[in-house]
């Protein structure tokens, strides 16, 4: 006999469609309340404690399927001396350190139920930003790399930063193009937009999510308010999920 045949015939066909039910439900239900739309994001910056530095950014934005993602085009235009391997690995590195900074950090929360992740994808190879590479790094004989003039050595978290300023950040150390208006703080070393050294890494605050949801939050037809929310990190959701298991163990003894 075979052995999927042993179980009588009207569980199995119920239980698949009491999920497929179930399945319905939710999508009708995520369909109903997340609605899907898309746009992009633009202005312009001025930054610096005399209000010295300009610039213009502008990213896409597509909410659908419950995940928000946004979009950043670069073209590279390379000093002559750069190689096509160097342009490669640059680009990985470069790519790699983007999204390793920027995602997974922070959520969108809707109707305080539906978790909503934010996806960063980096093109490289369409408008509007048009970067700059020359040789050397940041730091380097001088060298200073901005939103639009990197060099070809530059480390992940570099590109991170200028990343940053494509989506309208303003820097976070005294020198750099910090907010005039002292909203956002001037200096912060903690954060990724206040430095770029990787000893003790920078992270990212709520406040460089800010326009994404205020963005979000005005283009949202239903009108609801969204909330952004840290995700926490995988070692923390270890340590949580240890915690549980030994309080659930410590239950069970003090059961006997
Ligand atoms: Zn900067």
């Amino acid at each position: 006999m075979r052995p999927w045949s042993k179980a009588p015939p009207g569980i199995a066909q119920s239980r698949v469609l009491l999920l497929l039910i179930l399945l319905l439900c939710g999508t009708f239900t995520l369909a109903d309340t997340i609605p899907s739309f898309s746009g992009t994001n633009s202005g312009t910056v001025t930054g610096g404690s005399a209000s010295q530095f300009h610039w213009e950014y502008g990213y896409g934005l597509s909410l659908a399927n419950g995940v928000l993602t946004v979009g950043v085009d670069i073209v590279f235009e390379w000093d002559p001396s750069i190689t096509d391997t160097q342009k490669e690995a640059a680009k990985q590195t470069w790519k790699n350190g983007i999204t390793g900074a920027w995602n997974g950090m922070y959520e969108l929360i809707k109707d305080d139920t539906y978790h909503i992740p934010i996806i960063f994808v980096v093109n490289f190879g369409g408008d509007p930003y048009t970067v700059h590479v020359s040789p050397g790094a940041h730091g380097q004989a001088g060298a200073k790399t901005t939103m639009t003039n990197w060099h070809i050595e530059d480390w992940g978290l570099v590109a991170a930063h200028e990343f940053g300023h494509m989506l309208g950040l303003y820097d976070e150390y005294t020198t750099g193009a910090i907010d005039p208006s002292g909203h956002f703080p001037a200096y912060d070393p903690s954060s990724l937009m206040g430095s770029v050294d990787g000893f003790p890494p920078p992270t990212l605050y709520e406040r460089h999510f800010l326009g994404i949801r205020d963005w979000v939050d005005s283009h949202d037809p239903t009108g609801e308010d969204w909330e952004l929310h840290r995700v926490p990190e995988p070692v923390s959701l270890v340590l949580f999920a240890s915690g549980f298991c030994v309080v659930a163990v410590a239950r069970r003894r003090l059961k006997r």
